[in-house]
């Protein structure tokens, strides 16, 4: 099983709150995607003899990409790898970019799930992020989408953003039931070093991120899946039954995945590589054929708190018997030691040999984990 991910790095605008690598200038674009498929060429045998489950494109903005482009890429993609009769192939979008006409030359490609970018209903927050799109386009890409056929959705919501109050935020989550959504991607905002966000809280202009009241959203956003039968799978992900991503849970589960195009990160299990974050170094790189990528291999450790960190995040958990198997026994008695306080506090539970977090222990996962770490 193998998956691929495709980096499309162009935006219309720059989102406050955004640390991806994107560029909002289309200039060398045809080079760029042509370069990517020189990649694609040049990678291939990564993946020798695996079939492809997913194919994935992120960005930067994948719905920039005209439905010929989209189709001249696939079609590359099929030349070289195998792909699964049912295989997932998703395209992050803006609702901007979703027009009518645009969605019914989608269902003439082979994407089968959006993935649409639409992080809250409301006209403040949406300017307050400089997000291309307006409230009233957000409340009509969902059924637009449906109506063109894509039943196989998911939406991205930002919580924790200052002037999102505890009722404004349970009508973002209301309008995701309201809309039939299958799949909700929800994240607390972070202000990274180096965007326009990190500049206005250092001057006053915006409020820094209260904690606090993020903790509140992510309460009300479990209390949400609760009442509306979605399964919280993984810390920041909930979907209706059949519509888990399975190009996301293939990073959880540690399986092996290609990363194309500026800035895309690659595994083999064992071997971490990422590309260069600059669209003409990349560009040039693959000119004169030297890597686009630097590598690193995971050690024991690395390869254990990676293991411990994604599988914590997820309902599935951690569990003993996989431990062992796939660590020596030290990793598993200092396992067994760090979590006993915390099963002891009921942040963790041990379900048969399988640990899994607590909903009071989902608030606090990350802290969880790096205690578990093996340093
Ligand atoms: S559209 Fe996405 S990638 Fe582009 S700037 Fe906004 S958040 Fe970043």
């Amino acid at each position: 099983m193998s998956h691929l991910y495709l980096h499309i790095p162009f935006c219309k605008q720059a989102c406050h709150y955004c640390d991806f690598h994107f560029s909002t200038s289309q200039k060398n674009r045809k080079e760029i995607l042509q370069a990517m498929m020189k990649e694609l060429e040049l990678r291939k045998h990564s993946l020798s003899g695996k079939t492809l489950e997913t194919i994935y494109f992120g960005g930067g903005t994948p719905s920039q990409l005209s439905s010929d482009e989209l189709k001249f890429i696939l079609d590359e993609i099929d030349t070289h790898f195998s792909i699964a009769e049912k295989a997932e192939i998703t395209l992050e979008a803006n609702p901007d970019d979703l027009s009518n006409s645009y969605l019914k030359s989608l269902r003439h490609t082979p994407v089968n799930r959006l993935s649409i970018g639409i992080q809250s209903f409301r006209d403040e927050d949406l300017k307050l992020m400089n997000r291309a799109h307006t409230a009233k386009e957000a409340e009509s890409v969902v059924m637009r989408a449906q109506d063109a056929g894509f039943a196989n959705l998911t939406v991205d919501l930002i919580y924790g953003i200052p002037g999102l109050d505890e009722s404004a935020w349970k009508k973002n989550l209301d309008r995701i039931n309201e809309l039939d959504v299958p799949h909700l991607s929800s994240y607390c905002l972070t202000v990274e070093p180096k965007t326009a966000f990190a500049q206005f809280v250092k001057s006053g202009k915006i409020a820094p991120v209260d904690d606090e009241l993020a903790s509140e959203h992510f309460r009300q956003l479990i209390q949400f899946a609760k009442e509306n039968e979605f399964e919280h799978y993984e810390i920041s992900n909930f979907a209706k039954k059949d519509f888990v991503a399975k190009h996301n849970s293939s990073y959880w589960f540690g399986e092996s995945y290609l990363g194309i195009g500026p800035s895309a990160h690659s595994f083999d299990g064992s071997v971490r590589r990422w590309n260069v974050s600059n669209n003409m170094k990349y560009l040039n790189a693959i000119s004169i054929g030297e890597k686009t990528f630097e590598e690193e291999v995971l050690t024991e450790n690395e390869r254990y708190n990676e293991y411990v960190m994604t599988h914590l995040r997820t309902m599935w958990g951690i569990s003993s018997k996989e431990l062992k198997e796939k660590f020596p026994n030290n990793y598993f008695e200092h396992f067994t030691i760090e979590s006993e306080k915390w099963i002891a506090s009921e942040d963790l539970k041990n379900n048969a040999d399988v640990f899994i977090l607590t909903e009071k222990g989902k608030l606090i996962a990350d802290r969880i984990a790096s205690d578990l770490f093996e340093v």
